[in-house]
């Protein structure tokens, strides 16, 4: 019996199993997906999918933060997702030679409680116990949309992280594409596309049309959390409008992260609604900025009229020969206009309501009452160890509800640490 199950073989689900190793303790890692040690984000094979953080910020491990430049990354690069994946994939090897990990390529089904410990049921038939369970399982895949319900999923891609020959077949026929949200996933769209050698038209869509703004050179600032407001949504806005102001946008934004999980958690849950419908537009694009080299690939294929980002929404998807009919009204316009194209892909992102879950794991996990949805059904609940319950801990976006800022690998890589110990912690008393 190992010491501890982990189910998801991403970023989250790989370092926990690293780090547990380093602490002497041994693992099953459970991944469902065909991405052991790559998980959604660096299983890309693409390479103009780049990293969207400089190698300076994306070591692994948060006791050694040059660890990625020392694998052979200029500071100041962003490099290729894919030699993150490989990156991380090294490490993953490194815990399984020594012996302290095995995987399970399976999907876990199911988990009840065995005594103090776990067992875990995959989809073989095999049930793995151990004393400790950890839920590393990412995000959920993205809901089918109602507008696209008749639709075949080659015309409609409904998740863009598995989106089959999609790319492949519109590049070839030349047809135009459509693609439903304009962030960080549309940009991976749109640069797959123009990988392929597509010379069609792409549309990108969302409400507001706002794009992910680029990385650019600023002076950093230090932000003490007593300069923040808390509490407050209007008057953490006003603080950010007023220090953008007085310097760089940038180096407001980014201040604030070393205080983002108190600010999170300082909003009450009206606060937290007001700050997900108001703010999160404008915070999410200024927040997870682009690599400079994909805003101007962006930007020329606008310039050449390939690529239009529109502020809108879609009205209306039918099925039209070997096209697809969609009626979209821009933003303002009062009026739909209707176009063609070969395909759509939903690149709205993950699914925003956990209580929607098909994800058999989690789905039976709080239907038994093991775990909970996180009030605002963001992820699942946890406590400030990331504790989803007796013998059960969460990682990464799973936990997004109670941290908000828990995506990116500089957050994930402390709460991984910082699980790891206190597993070790409490396996060893
Ligand atoms: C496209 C993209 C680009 C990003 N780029 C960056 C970046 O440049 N820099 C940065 O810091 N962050 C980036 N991020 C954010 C961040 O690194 C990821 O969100 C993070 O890697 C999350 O990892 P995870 O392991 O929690 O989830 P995931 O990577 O989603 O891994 C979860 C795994 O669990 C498996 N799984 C789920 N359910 C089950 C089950 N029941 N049984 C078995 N297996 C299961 C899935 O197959 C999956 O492989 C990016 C994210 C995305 C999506």
């Amino acid at each position: 019996m190992r010491d501890v199950v982990i189910v998801g073989a991403g970023f989250s689900g790989t370092m926990a199993a690293a780090e547990l190793t380093r602490r002497g303790l041994s693992a099953t890692i459970v991944e469902g997906g065909g991405r052991i040690g790559r998980g959604t984000a660096y299983s890309t094979t693409e390479a103009a999918h780049l990293l969207n953080v400089p190698a300076a910020k994306m070591s692994a491990w948060r006791d050694a933060p040059g660890d990625f430049v020392a694998a052979g990354h200029a500071p100041d690069a962003f490099a290729e997702r894919r030699q993150f994946g490989a990156y991380l994939g090294r490490i993953l090897d490194q815990a399984v030679a020594a012996g302290a990990v095995d995987i399970a390529p399976n999907r876990a089904l199911s988990a009840r409680r065995e005594g103090e410990g776990w067992a875990v049921t995959l989809d073989d038939g095999r049930l793995i116990e151990a004393a400790a369970l950890v839920l590393a399982q990412g995000n959920q895949p993205p809901a089918p949309m109602a507008v696209a319900a008749g639709i075949p999923l080659e015309r409609f891609v409904n998740d863009p992280w598995r989106s089959g020959d999609a790319v492949k077949q519109v590049a070839s026929s030349g047809g135009d594409a459509l693609i439903l949200g304009t962030g960080l996933t549309m940009v991976d769209m749109v640069l797959s596309l123009d990988a392929a050698g597509h010379g069609g038209r792409i549309v990108a869509l969302s409400r507001r049309g706002q794009m992910p703004r680029a990385h650019a050179a600023y002076e950093p600032v230090v932000v003490e959390i007593e300069e923040v407001p808390l509490g407050n949504v209007l008057a953490l806005w006003r603080w950010l409008r007023r220090r953008s102001r007085a310097g760089s946008w940038r180096a407001a934004v980014d201040a604030l992260r070393p205080h983002s999980h108190a600010i999170w958690r300082s909003f009450d849950v009206g606060e937290q609604q007001r700050f997900l419908r108001h703010a999160r537009p404008w915070w999410d694009v200024h927040r997870h900025r682009i690599a400079p080299r994909v805003a101007e690939r962006l930007g020329a294929l606008i310039g050449a009229g390939r690529l239009e980002v529109v502020a809108g929404r879609v009205r209306r998807i039918e099925q039209a020969g070997d096209e697809l009919a969609v009626e979209i009204e821009r933003r303002g316009a009062g009026k739909r206009e209707g176009n063609q194209f070969a395909v759509v892909f939903n690149c709205t992102g993950p699914l925003g309501n956990m209580a929607q879950t098909r994800d058999p794991l989690l789905r039976q996990m709080i239907d038994d009452g093991l775990v909970a949805i996180h009030r605002l059904g963001m992820g699942i609940e946890v406590d400030a160890a990331s504790r989803a319950g007796p013998g059960v801990w969460a990682l990464g976006p799973l936990t997004k509800g109670v941290l908000w800022e828990i995506v990116a690998v500089p957050d994930i890589r402390g709460q991984v640490a910082d699980v790891a110990d206190d597993i070790a912690k409490e396996l060893k008393s």
